[in-house]
């Protein structure tokens, strides 16, 4: 049996992220993964891959729009075989880079399926069937999750998961989105550019539902622009192999109807991969939903086991869970320390992106929460309109007592790099005062943070909206 002090159960972002910290504070680690490299969903399936394919459909995008500014480029040519070799080096460069990482810390990693024999013990399977034992002093959980399944949706090579879009083998004529939630509308975007006719379906009143109004409104205007239909409250309710695609039965608010595609592709959330990994051999807790139950330093019942990430509750974020990672590495050390974030970013990398953090509109009013809103639009934006782009909006949510700003939501292109500021707000506990004295460049899409808090203190330059004498003598 090989001996580790610290065995970590996952190789992605939040696995990686604490076996490389964990190796940096001079723990001897075991990093445990089925890929040949570090990198989990995020770098081999997820996040990376997508954002590759999202650059391509900007640049398509962009491209097609120049003509409104008398730029009009041929019809572009897609390479799909070089734009998927390009996408899969950007995810080998990476994973690679992580795997040199890994040996650099000289980290004992581990390629195969984990499991817990007991509370010390962890046994490794190889793809060809051998097993190794590994026994630990401490572990982390960090196995993530996995796409939900329709159980109604056929087996057929016509019906995806987001693994299966982001392979992108074709592209379909007639595509039929599943969820109008971050991966439907990610992928959504993809397809449109690439030429895809997009039908949306989402079973809730609106796109991206839980992200703030003002915010998905903006997003769901440009989808209906860019997509053949949005299918609203209405639900899939079957789907069968036809000879020329897939027919799907919907039923919405106005009975059922139904139509053919040639690729289906389900995206209707994700659930934790906390089966098939021996936890039934610990004191390790699952709740309903399949969540691993944690303490604030991501404890499990085990005192000696930690989970992170996906598998140890929402938000299902890969920045989460690295940060999770962190906080566990330090428990373990004896470090005094909580995952208490005032603040997680959510950024939809959609067109135009949905980034937010901190406490929504809803979530005020749900807690009851006295809140004030501030808007600025991006129409009043030069660099919003050097861009050509109007469609943008930024908000806070201030209190109106101690004017600090307790959450940021911004919707237009390149907001999930501005969300940046309104996280290092909203953490700082940062006024409306502090975000408007702080000298923004001029001209840029930051300026548009600065100028809703001046908003909310009733002197945005370039929105004339003067407070009312009321607010103004509060
Ligand atoms: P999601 O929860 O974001 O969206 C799923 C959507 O499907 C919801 O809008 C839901 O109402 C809808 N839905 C569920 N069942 C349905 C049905 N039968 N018919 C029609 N609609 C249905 O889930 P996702 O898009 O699969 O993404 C999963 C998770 O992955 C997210 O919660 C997120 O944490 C993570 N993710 C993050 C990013 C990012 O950070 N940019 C990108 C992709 C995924």
């Amino acid at each position: 049996m090989e001996k580790t002090e610290l065995v970590v159960l996952g190789g992605g972002p939040g696995g990686y992220a604490a076996a490389f910290y964990a190796a940096d504070c001079g723990i001897r680690t075991s990093l445990v993964d089925i890929e040949p490299n570090p990198g989990g969903v995020c770098l081999y399936r997820g996040c990376i891959p997508s954002k590759a394919l999202l650059h391509a459909a900007a640049l398509l995008t962009e491209a097609e729009e120049a003509k409104s500014i008398g730029i009009q480029f041929s019809e572009p040519v897609v390479d799909l075989d070089k734009l998927r070799e390009w996408k899969e080096s950007v995810v080998r460069k990476l994973t690679g880079g992580l795997g040199q990482l890994s040996k650099q810390r000289k980290i004992n990693y581990v390629q195969g399926r984990g499991r817990f024999l007991d509370a010390s013990t962890l046994e490794v399977e190889s793809a060809d069937g051998s097993k190794r034992t590994l026994a630990f002093d401490h572990a982390i959980l960090a196995t993530g999750s996995r796409p939900v399944r329709l159980p109604f949706l056929p087996d057929s090579e016509r019906v995806l998961d987001s693994t299966g879009a982001l392979e992108l083998r074709v592209v379909p004529k007639r595509m039929l989105v599943i969820g109008g939630g971050y991966i439907g509308l990610e992928m959504a975007t993809v397809y449109a550019a690439l030429g895809s006719e997009i039908t949306v379906v989402e079973m809730t009143p609106g796109l991206l539902p839980g992200c703030d109004r003002d915010l998905a409104n903006v997003l769901a205007r440009r989808v209906s622009k860019t997509a053949k239909a949005v299918l609203l409250e209405t639900k899939v309710v079957s789907a069968s192999p036809a000879a020329t695609g897939i027919k799907v039965e919907f039923e919405g608010k106005e009975g059922k109807t139904s139509a053919e595609f040639d690729v289906v592709l389900a995206a209707v959330g994700r659930r934790p991969n906390s089966e098939n990994i021996g936890l039934e051999n610990t004191k390790i807790q699952i709740d309903k939903r399949g969540f691993v139950t944690v303490d604030s330093q991501r404890r499990t019942g085990e005192p000696t086991i930690f989970a992170i990430g996906d598998i140890a509750g929402e938000p299902m974020l890969a920045h989460k869970a690295s940060h999770e990672g962190r906080v566990a590495v330090d428990a373990i050390v004896g470090k005094k320390t909580v995952f208490e974030p005032v603040a997680i970013p959510a950024v939809v990398f959609t067109d135009p992106e949905v980034a937010w953090c901190g406490l929504t509109e809803n979530e005020a009013a749900a807690q009851g929460r006295k809140i004030e809103v501030a808007r600025f639009p991006w129409a009043a934006s030069g660099r919003a309109i050097t861009l050509n782009r109007t469609d943008g909006m930024t908000k806070l949510i201030v209190d109106p007592e101690t004017e600090r700003v307790l959450g940021v939501g911004i919707v237009g292109p390149g907001a999930g790099e501005l969300i940046a500021e309104g996280t290092l707000a909203v953490e700082m506990g940062a006024r409306a005062s502090d975000v408007a004295l702080t000298i923004h460049a001029h001209p840029t899409l930051s300026e548009t943070l600065m100028e809703s808090a001046e908003a909310f203190l009733g002197h945005s330059t370039h929105v004339y909206r003067p407070k009312k004498p009321a607010e103004t003598a509060a």
